[in-house]
């Protein structure tokens, strides 16, 4: 291969345990699958359970020391760990690109996101303080709130942020001085693999980051969940995977943060710019093919703009090229597997029975394989549609009409989930009453840029809680302990 960060063809990709790659124990393997035309990137030693308790002991053994390294240290790591990862961009994002099938502009905008989430972990690092005050009870007495690493973390990532889910969740515990075993998504072990070597690379002690790789996530979730040992989950995925791991965890009641599915709205008020809007919306909804748990999923369009807006978007988005991913001309690879690609059919043709419109997309293009569809655009949604109760996570944009806020707003809070929602409008009033009444926990208001490593990224209702980034997401890695002093 002439990837040189990866040696993809010596042996089977390995999991990382106490600083060593390991191999299976009993041989066994998995394969990794580039989903643009089904064939066989490398093998995967595929991990076993008591592999995973290995780990969890190195990631305690790990945390000893690591959790009394000095502060600056631990912030050095972190900003040559984002060097790393931006000085190794391009053999990152085409190993992403190969597994994960996103195009490799989108490869490489997550790999500058990932190093963004480093650098700031790396000035969070510096900023975790507690406080002092005074007593209630008596004049001699002073309370002091002082914040310690949580312990051993299970860092539990999805496919469609490979890079940047591990480095939003491993940065913060760095930050913290934790140590953490990752489970990196069965479907892309190599962009996790990459990250870990930089994270050696930048000396990060052995032990502090452990990375899993196996084709059984259950069995990982088990033995993460109910080790005593490990004392936080951090999330991101499906809302019935978060549940059940929520469930698990109960055991031991461990510290959660649980960042699951979305269905975003995503509102047009007539007096809003409609090309700068519309071109928002494309950044919105086909970065990553729309496997983006932010990404809009129903799409609100006033009435009085309704037919522009919809045949204005139907243009862009009948040019959008399809293909490899490595094409550069190419806007939408394949999605992740052939599922993903069979779920926004089963919308498509579910919102087309209910009286909705194909402007333009609707089904598989010719010549690809199982895992392609064709970027789509529907009007006329409604309500009943499967696609208001669950996120379609694929090139569909499903436009509804509304007439006015209050019945926008309604119609959008009806989901069971709340990460984020837009709001295109110029009217102030509007605006803070969209941001105000919508149930998410991320509002773009007049954009849809909401990956910044400087907001707090996290959802409310059954999308989870705790936040990733921002002012709060180290505080998710530590306890906070009060010490209440008597003055002699
Ligand atoms: P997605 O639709 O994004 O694949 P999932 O929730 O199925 O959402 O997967 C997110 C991550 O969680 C993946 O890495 C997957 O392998 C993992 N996962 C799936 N089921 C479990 C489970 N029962 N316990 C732990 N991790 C799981």
């Amino acid at each position: 291969s002439n990837i040189s960060l990866f040696d993809l063809d010596r042996t089977a990709a390995r999991s990382c345990v106490n600083g060593q790659w390991v191999e299976s124990p009993n041989k066994k393997t998995f394969q990794n699958i580039n989903p643009a035309n089904n064939t066989v990137i490398t093998e995967v030693a595929d991990i076993p359970a008591e592999v995973v308790e290995e780990a969890i002991k190195a990631a305690e053994n790990a945390f000893e020391s690591f959790s009394e390294s000095p502060v600056l240290e631990r912030s050095l790591m972190l900003k040559t760990w984002a060097e790393l990862v931006r000085k190794n961009c391009d053999d990152l994002s085409k190993v992403m690109t190969w597994e994960n099938g996103k195009t490799l502009a989108d490869s490489k905008q997550e790999i500058e996101f990932s190093a963004s989430f480093l650098d700031w972990y790396a000035g969070e690092a510096l900023r975790i303080h507690g406080d002092v005050t005074h007593s209630g009870v008596a004049s001699n007495h002073r309370i002091f709130n002082v914040k310690q690493p949580i312990g051993v973390c299970g860092l539990i990532t999805p496919w469609n942020f490979p890079a940047a889910m591990i480095a939003r969740k491993a940065g913060a515990a760095i930050a913290a001085g934790c140590t953490a075993v990752i489970r990196a998504a069965e479907v892309t072990p190599l962009t996790a693999i990459g990250m870990i070597k930089l994270a050696q690379q930048a000396g990060i002690p052995k032990g502090v980051l452990n990375l899993i790789l196996d084709s059984n996530a259950k069995v990982c979730g088990e033995v993460i969940t109910n080790s005593p040992i490990v004392r936080k989950v951090s999330f991101t995925g499906s809302t019935n995977v978060g549940k059940q791991l929520m469930s698990q965890s109960s055991c031991t009641v461990k510290k959660m943060s649980l960042e699951l599915g979305g269905n975003a709205p995503f509102i047009v008020f007539p007096d809003a710019d409609l090309e700068k809007t519309i071109k928002s919306l494309m950044a919105c909804k086909f970065n990553s093919n729309g496997q983006v748990c932010v990404c809009a999923n129903r799409i609100y369009v006033h009435e009085d703009i309704y037919d522009t807006f919809a045949n204005a978007l139907a243009d862009l988005v009948c040019e959008m090229k399809i293909g490899s991913g490595f094409d550069p001309e190419v806007k939408l690879g394949p999605l992740i597997a052939a599922s993903g690609a069979e779920k926004v059919e089963e919308h498509v043709k579910d919102a087309v029975a209910n009286g909705a419109k194909i402007l333009t997309g609707g089904k598989r293009p010719e010549g690809f394989n199982e895992c392609y569809y064709e970027p789509t655009v529907l009007v006329n949604v409604k309500e009943k549609c499967r696609l208001f109760r669950e996120e379609t996570f694929g090139p569909l944009a499903a436009l509804i009409k509304f007439k006015d806020v209050d019945e926008v707003i309604k119609s959008a809070n009806s989901s069971s989930v709340g990460l984020a929602g837009y709001v295109y409008t110029n009217d102030l009033n509007t605006m803070f009453r969209m941001a105000k009444g919508l149930e998410v926990g991320i509002v773009g208001a007049n954009t849809e840029q909401v990956n910044d490593p400087f907001l707090d990224f996290g959802g409310i209702k059954e999308s989870g809680y705790g936040k990733e980034g921002g002012m709060h997401g180290v505080d998710e890695f530590l306890i906070e302990k009060a010490i209440s002093l008597q003055i002699f």
